[in-house]
């Protein structure tokens, strides 16, 4: 049996938090709040942790760009922050496009290099979907393949987007994807693909998985290719309940969506971005403008997102008792946002979790 979004576990090498109490007897926490709906969601994280008594401080940042040389970059503050806390909350960051500031998403993700991007996919009791036993994790690689970032303009008309996969990273994300699905009491881990066509870049991460799935033979190995995942994860996710499934940047950015879409939709999924040093846990919806602000936004995919960061703290007890009491809430459906169907407002969501403690 899964034991649902663990992150990492003592002897997990790959991704240990190494934070300490303070004083007070609490740990210190980067939160970045975010824009748009960021702020209000971050505020019912802010309340429901406090009534339950987590033992967690937090130290909000600023993520603001600076110019430093002459480019855009993160303030040094916010860096020093992470880099002492060890782990960050994050709300969403709106990301111009095409144009404007480079993405502070893709650059965070770079500076704390958070080479793992963890989607645990689950159904939410209570809320009805098509399929109502949804429980997969989808682990993504965060650094290189197509969101590089190296593009050129060939001539006029014509530019060029490189997909950059390495040995390094590869065999660093699959070696978390295997150690993660033990950890989690998942049995299998498959690779997501497309060797099919891009047989040097992707046929690279397969070779990778292949190796590395020696190291853990207690775990089952196979690959598929994307597009009949796809197929076969919306015709019928059971099949994916006991897999851990890992592959390259974009192929994951995607498919993780499309399974945020069976258990209910993008207010719902959690996320964490996990590095050796620093990892950062967020939602995987954005800022929502168009609800920011109205005090409409749904602020559970933020929560969860907050109790695997807690998981992965060490803080097991407090992670237990808050996602209880969350999902206690959804599934008596009385105090529910718009999103799912409800009329309640963000902070009426929160007090009704906060009773349920
Ligand atoms: P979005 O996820 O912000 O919104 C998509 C739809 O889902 C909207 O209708 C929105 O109202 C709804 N929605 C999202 N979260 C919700 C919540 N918690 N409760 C209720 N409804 C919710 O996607 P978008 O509109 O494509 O992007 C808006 C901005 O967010 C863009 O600037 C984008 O770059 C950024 N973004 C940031 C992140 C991140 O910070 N990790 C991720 C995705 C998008």
């Amino acid at each position: 049996q899964s034991r649902g979004y663990s992150v990492t576990k003592e002897e997990n090498k790959v991704a240990k938090f190494p934070g300490s109490k303070g004083s007070d007897g609490k740990f210190t926490v980067s939160l970045i709040e975010g824009d748009g709906i960021g702020p209000e969601i971050s505020q019912s994280v802010k309340d429901i942790f406090s009534a339950a008594n987590a033992p967690v401080k937090w130290e909000p940042i600023s993520v603001d760009p600076v110019f430093k040389d002459g480019k855009q970059a993160i303030p040094d503050e916010a860096i020093d922050s992470i880099t002492r806390n060890y782990v960050a909350l994050k709300g969403p960051l709106a990301t111009p496009i095409g144009k404007g500031h480079v993405s502070l998403n893709l650059t965070l993700r770079r500076t704390f290099n958070l080479f793992a991007n963890v989607r645990p996919c689950k159904s939410i009791q209570g809320y009805k979907t098509p399929y109502d036993d949804v429980d997969t994790v989808l682990i993504r690689e965060n650094t290189e393949g197509e969101y590089s970032g190296i593009e050129h303009v060939v001539v006029d008309g014509v530019v060029q987007s490189i997909k950059l996969i390495t040995r390094e990273a590869s065999e660093r994300v699959l070696r978390f994807a295997f150690q993660y699905a033990q950890d989690i009491g998942k049995p299998k881990v498959r690779a997501v693909h497309k060797a099919t066509i891009m047989k040097m870049s992707d046929g690279l991460f397969l070779s990778c998985a292949r190796k590395i799935s020696k190291e853990f033979p207690n775990v089952e190995f196979d690959a598929e290719l994307l597009d009949n995942a796809c197929l076969k994860v919306v015709s019928d996710p059971t099949p994916y309940n006991d897999k851990v499934l890992v592959m390259p940047n974009l192929y994951g950015d995607i498919l993780s969506d499309m399974c945020a879409g069976l258990i209910g939709g993008l207010g719902l999924t959690p996320s964490g971005n996990i590095g050796d040093e620093c990892s950062i846990f967020e939602a995987v919806h954005g800022s929502a403008p168009d609800i920011a602000g109205k005090g409409l936004a749904n602020p559970t995919a933020l929560l969860l997102s907050s109790i695997m960061m807690l998981q992965h703290m060490g803080l097991t007890e407090h992670a237990s008792k808050i996602q209880a009491a969350i999902f206690k809430t959804l599934a008596e459906g009385k105090t529910i946002t718009g999103d799912l169907g409800g009329k309640a407002k963000t902070h009426e969501y929160a007090d009704a979790v906060i009773k349920n403690l």
